[in-house]
Order: C-alpha cells, then structure tokens, then sequence
C-alpha cells in the first residue's frame, strides 16, 4: 500500500476553493485587526456627542465594552469622560447605535 506524502496531500488541498480561502485567512485577519485598532484610535479621539452635565464641556469617548448582562445581545456600555474636569459617566449603547 502506498501512502500519500505530505506534499502529495498538500497539492490535493490546494485544488479545493475553500481550502486556499482558508489559508488567507491569518493575513486578513491581520489586516482586518490593524484597522480595527486604527478605528477603535479614531474613536477614541473623536469628542463624544454628549456635554459634561458638570461643566459643559464636550465628553471623550473612553473604554467601549460589552455590557455585563446584555452584551451577548450586543449592547455595549462606553466610557465617558471629561478632560476638563475630570468627570467621568457610562452610557450603554444599544446593538447597531454607534
Ligand atoms: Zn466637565
């Protein structure tokens, strides 16, 4: 009986589309990581919509993370913060607001 060689397999694995998507997958999810962090960067410098109810002052957005009973639903709570005063507030968001 003759076995395959690795090599021999690896060329049978190269004939079937889904096999080739697999393999590009790491480089995209790399791809898809680094403008995740470069969004998630913009964000975060973007001043929130809301105003300091201490001072008035435009808020930061912060941290964004899931909220800790719906967040398997999608809801998430963000961080709020004020760089003039130092106030600090959670807002949750709902799925599909941003
Ligand atoms: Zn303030």
């Amino acid at each position: 009986m003759v076995f395959p060689t690795p090599s021999d397999i690896i060329k049978v694995l190269e004939k079937i589309p889904e096999w080739t998507g697999l393999m590009r997958l790491p480089s995209r999810i790399s791809a898809l990581e680094r403008k995740v962090a470069e969004l998630e960067r913009q964000l975060a410098e973007r001043p929130a919509r809301d105003a300091c109810p201490s001072c008035g002052k435009p808020l930061t957005i912060g941290e964004t993370r899931p909220h800790p009973t719906f967040g398997v639903m999608g809801m998430r709570v963000r961080g709020l913060r004020c760089a003039a005063c130092g106030f600090t507030t959670e807002k949750e968001i709902k799925p599909g607001e941003v």
